[in-house]
């Protein structure tokens, strides 16, 4: 656990106080620089570039979405520019874009001057970190340069009622998809959304990047999540766990997905399954085989399939060389004919999932290179395809404390959004509303390229609303 993590947190608690401030741009600035500070990258002021010839009045900003694959000039032509005027500035695109398509679902923003309609600038975003921006400077002077799309990292709340499908719901309130997707995942096991009843109350805080002109919007990952129905509440909070990674957890700490892998190891294919009575290809008798035997290269790294507590690491007769691991839930995991045990690994230790326990060899009595994988159930083998471990992290208890305080947080947050139900009642910080706030010279102290990790707070999967 180092540093990283409580900058995260703090960073999450101010990106919490800018929604709480709410409309008010001033303390919104406060809270960005505030944000800015705890996040430790007080960044220069963004300075504006030098404007070319681009005096008032403000330009015509035509922004729209390519919606088909077509070279620029054609876009050109059709936003009202003559050949001539369109070739050129195809053609000084074409310079910095290494090329002069553009990519159907990608932003095209067009700034024309008011009085005569002629194009001023053009921005195109090339994928979701650099835009091409051309300009004019004057007497048929273009040009053209790739710049980096700055963010600004944005809590969304949005709240609503079911009042048939939660999908169709979630799209009616313009929910990005990828996090539709995550609070269905997150609260699968204890009420699939799609059969949440009419009336129960979904809200919800997600960040977002939005790109410093508005054109470009990245869900980042959901923030929290309370869902109301009947006198039942769903609650998830994101959490950094003591390794930095980002999960969901309910109200009492628990991760809301299990954290365990499928396969222990990168295997060709599974050798033998699971049988109670199986031909011995050595012994040559029908005896049951326990487990899987996944046939992997010689020396492939064997990781723990979850979190538990080494049972026994060392030889175990036929199965030569083996580890096994205590699970919750009275589970055990057996990983077989290794031909090398992590040094140092002994009875007691704790392991992390994903944590390499040894490698796939052929000791013991085994035909080749493979790994044995076995998982006992209350001292029962079970077949390892289809049992899963399922076992969910719980936020340790030297974390308790910093996750109490965040939750407390959110849900602070969660209680301010506007009752639902009430005249419309829905309330979201749309998009608009973001953009207009961007321009605050205080919101660009937060401006971040997108892979800056100082500001994640939640997930690292970005999922990207204009296509690569
Ligand atoms: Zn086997």
């Amino acid at each position: 656990m180092g540093s990283g993590l409580l900058v995260a947190m703090v960073a999450t608690a101010a990106i919490i106080q800018v929604f709480v401030a709410g409309a008010n741009d001033r303390t919104q600035e406060i809270a960005a620089r505030q944000f800015a500070a705890a996040a430790g990258r007080i960044e220069p002021e963004y300075i504006d570039e030098p404007t070319a010839v681009a005096p008032a009045p403000e330009p015509v900003t035509i922004s729209l979405t390519i919606d088909r694959s077509a070279p620029v000039l054609s876009y050109l032509e059709e936003a009202g520019l003559d050949r001539d005027e369109a070739q050129r500035w195809a053609w000084s695109f074409a310079q910095a874009a290494t090329g002069g398509r553009l990519q159907s679902g990608h932003a095209l923003t067009l700034y024309k001057d008011p009085d005569d309609g002629s194009l001023r600038e053009l921005k195109y975003n090339l994928d979701d970190r650099v835009a091409i921006r051309a300009r004019t400077y004057g007497n048929g002077v273009i040009r053209s340069s790739q710049e980096l799309i700055t963010y600004t990292v944005r809590p969304v709340a949005v709240s609503f009622k079911i009042r048939g499908d939660f999908w169709a719901e979630a799209e009616r309130h313009d929910l990005p998809k990828p996090i539709a997707a995550t609070l269905a995942n997150a609260f699968k096991d204890q009420h699939p959304l799609t059969a949440l009843p009419r009336g129960s109350a979904v809200k919800l805080i997600y960040q977002e990047r939005v790109s410093r002109d508005g054109t470009s919007h990245l869900p980042t990952g959901l923030e929290a999540a309370q869902i109301s129905f009947g006198n039942q509440t769903l609650s998830a909070f994101a959490f950094r766990d003591d390794r930095g990674q980002a999960h969901l957890y309910n109200a009492d700490g628990v991760a809301l997905e299990p954290q365990s892998l499928r396969f222990p190891v990168e295997f060709q294919y599974i050798s033998s399954g699971f049988s109670f009575h199986r031909y011995h290809p050595i012994l040559h008798e029908y005896r049951p085989h326990v487990g899987v035997d996944l046939a992997a290269h010689y020396g492939t790294p064997v990781k723990a399939i979850a979190d538990g507590r080494i049972e026994s690491a060392g030889w175990c007769g036929e199965l030569g060389r083996c580890v096994k691991i205590d699970h919750e839930a009275g589970m055990v995991s057996i990983y077989g004919h290794l031909s090398e045990i992590t040094r140092g690994l002994q009875g007691g230790n704790p392991v992390r999932v994903g944590e390499v326990i040894g490698r796939v060899g052929s000791s013991g009595l085994s035909t080749g290179s493979h790994l044995h994988f076995a998982i006992e159930k209350n001292g029962q083998f079970v077949n390892p395809l289809t049992e899963s471990l399922g076992t969910h992290h719980r936020i340790p208890p030297t974390m308790r404390a910093l996750f109490d305080g965040l939750k407390q947080k959110y849900l602070a947050a969660l209680d301010r959004m506007p009752q639902i139900g009430g005249h419309g009642g829905n309330f979201s910080v749309s998009h608009a509303a973001v953009a207009r706030t961007e321009s605050g010279s205080g919101m660009s102290a937060m401006a971040a390229p997108p892979q800056s990790g100082a500001v994640r707070t939640v997930s690292t999967e970005t999922s990207s609303s204009i296509g690569r």
